[in-house]
C-alpha cells in the first residue's frame, strides 16, 4: 500500500489521572521510553509531544502491528501514517483545553479496569469531547491483568453504561494491558477503521502553534544558528517552502507594565512531518515549519497558542469577542454533583480556543450570547470552539462550551 509523507490522523490520549495514557502511548509508538537519547536523534519530533508511526499488516495473519515482523513471523507491510498527540498543557486544564482544541481527529479514552468507572476525568475528558464534537472515540479498558475475568466483565458493563446515551455510545472496548503489552494489535486494527477526515486544501492555510522551540544547542556560533521552529497543525489550505508567513498575535513585550503584541512576519525555509522534509504540507497530522525568525523568539514555546497564515490574510488578534454559549445542566468533573450557574456580569471565564488559552471577563449576556474582554488577546475565527471554565474552589471546572461569531 502506498503510504502518504504526513501522518492522515491524529490521535489524543485522554482518561483520568494513572489509568495508564502514558504507559499505553509509549507502547503504541515504542517512543518516549527514553526521551533524552530518542530527542538527540529525532530533533523535532519528539519536542513535539507527538510521536507518528506507521501501521503495518501482516501478509500471512492479516493482524497489524509497528514492528517489521508480525508476531506470526509474517511479514508487515506499512498501512497507515498516524500521529499521537500528547494534548498539551495542564493536566487540570485538559478537559477545557480538549473542548477547545481543534487538534485531534481521534481519541483513545483509557480507562482502568481495576477501578470503578466512571472515575471524574473520565467523565470529564469525555463530555469534553462530545463539546467539541468528536465522534472518533476508542475506549481502551487497561490494566487488565490486575483483574480477574469476572471483573473485567463488571467493569465493562459499568463503562457500557457509563456511555450509554453519550457519543461514545457504540465506541469499540478493548481490553489490554499496556504494561504487560497484551492486546496492543486490537487497538491497531481499530485505529485502521476510523474513517480519515476530509481535509480543506482550498481555503487560505491557517496554522494553529502548538509548540515552539529552539533547535539549536547551547552555545553554536551565531553563523550556524538555525532559525526558529514552530509545532502544531495545518487546520487548512496549502503551505510550501518559501512561503512568506505571518504570526499572530505574536511576541508579548512588556511596554510600561503594559503587554502588547507584536505579529511576527518570516518566510518557511522547511516543512517536516515525522522524518519527512516536504516541499509542500497539506492539512493531516503534526506538522513543523522551519522559518527565519531569531530562535530566541520561539524557544520555551514562547509562541504557543498563536495562529499563521500567509502574509497579510490573518484578521488581526482581539481583546473582545463575541461567543453563543451552550452550559452544561451539571458541572463536570467534580466528585459530587453540582449544578452550573447562569454566567454572571464582570465574572473571569478561562477560555481554550484551538491551541490558545485566554482569560475572559463577562462584559455584557444578552440570551445566549455573550460578549468577553480577553486577558490576552486571540485572533478569533469565527466559527472557532472555545472551551469554557469557571474558578470553583480554587479548580476551573468545565461549565460548557462556545462558538465565535
Ligand atoms: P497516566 O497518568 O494515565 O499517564 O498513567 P501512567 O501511564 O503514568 O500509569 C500509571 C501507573 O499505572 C504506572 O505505575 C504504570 O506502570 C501503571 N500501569 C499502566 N498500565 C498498566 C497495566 O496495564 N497494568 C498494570 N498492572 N499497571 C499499569
Ligand atoms: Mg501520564
Ligand atoms: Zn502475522
Amino acid at each position: 500500500m502506498e503510504i502518504t509523507k504526513q501522518p492522515v490522523l491524529n490521535i489524543g490520549m485522554v482518561g483520568h489521572i494513572d489509568h495508564g495514557k502514558t504507559t499505553l502511548l509509549s507502547k503504541l509508538t515504542g517512543k518516549f521510553a527514553d526521551t533524552h537519547s530518542e530527542e538527540l536523534k529525532r530533533g523535532i519530533t519528539i519536542k513535539l509531544g507527538y510521536a507518528d508511526i506507521i501501521i503495518r499488516k501482516c501478509k500471512k495473519c492479516d493482524s497489524f502491528t509497528r514492528e517489521k515482523t508480525c508476531k506470526c513471523g509474517g511479514e508487515a507491510e506499512p498501512y497507515e501514517y498516524v500521529s499521537f498527540v500528547d494534548v498539551p498543557g495542564h493536566e487540570m486544564l485538559m478537559a477545557t483545553m480538549l473542548s477547545g482544541a481543534a487538534i485531534i481527529d481521534a481519541a483513545l479514552l483509557v480507562i482502568a479496569a481495576n477501578e470503578p468507572c466512571p472515575r471524574p476525568q473520565t467523565k470529564e475528558h469525555l463530555i469534553a469531547l462530545q463539546a467539541k464534537g468528536l465522534k472518533n472515540i476508542i475506549i481502551v479498558q487497561n490494566k487488565i491483568d490486575l483483574v480477574s475475568k469476572e471483573q473485567a466483565l463488571e467493569n465493562c458493563k459499568q463503562i457500557k453504561k457509563f456511555v450509554n446515551g453519550t457519543v461514545a455510545e457504540n465506541a469499540p472496548i478493548i481490553p489490554v494491558s499496556a504494561q504487560q503489552e497484551i492486546n496492543i494489535e486490537s487497538i491497531f486494527e481499530e485505529i485502521t477503521k476510523i474513517p480519515i477526515p476530509k481535509r480543506d486544501t482550498g481555503s487560505e492555510p491557517i496554522f494553529f502553534v502548538a509548540r515552539s522551540f529552539d533547535i539549536n544547542r547551547p552555545g553554536t556560533n551565531a553563523k550556524y544558528l538555525k532559525g526558529g521552529v514552530l509545532g502544531g497543525i495545518l487546520h487548512q489550505g496549502i503551505f510550501k517552502v518559501g512561503d512568506m508567513i505571518e504570526i499572530k498575535p505574536g511576541m508579548s513585550v512588556k511596554k510600561h507594565e503594559k503587554t502588547e503584541y507584536i505579529p511576527l512576519r518570516t518566510k518557511i525555509l522547511g516543512l517536516q512531518a515525522g522524518n519527512n522534509q516536504l516541499e509542500e504540507a497539506i492539512p493531516s497530522g503534526s506538522l513543523a515549519i522551519q522559518t527565519e525568525l531569531d530562535p530566541y523568539l520561539t524557544k520555551s514555546d514562547n509562541l504557543v497558542g498563536c495562529i499563521v497564515g500567509k502574509e497579510k490574510q490573518l484578521p488581526d488578534a482581539v481583546f473582545s469577542m463575541k461567543i453563543k454559549t451552550s452550559l452544561f445542566k451539571e458541572v463536570i468533573g467534580t466528585e459530587k454533583a453540582q449544578a452550573v450557574e447562569p454566567i454572571k456580569i464582570t465574572e473571569p471565564l478561562l477560555l481554550s480556543i484551538n491551541t490558545s488559552i485566554s482569560l475572559g471577563i463577562v462584559a455584557k449576556i444578552k440570551g445566549n450570547e455573550t460578549d468577553l474582554s480577553l486577558r490576552i488577546p486571540v485572533v478569533a475565527l469565527k466559527g472557532s470552539k472555545v472551551g469554557i471554565a469557571r474558578n470553583m474552589q480554587g479548580h476551573w471546572r468545565l461549565i460548557g462550551y462556545g462558538e465565535i461569531f
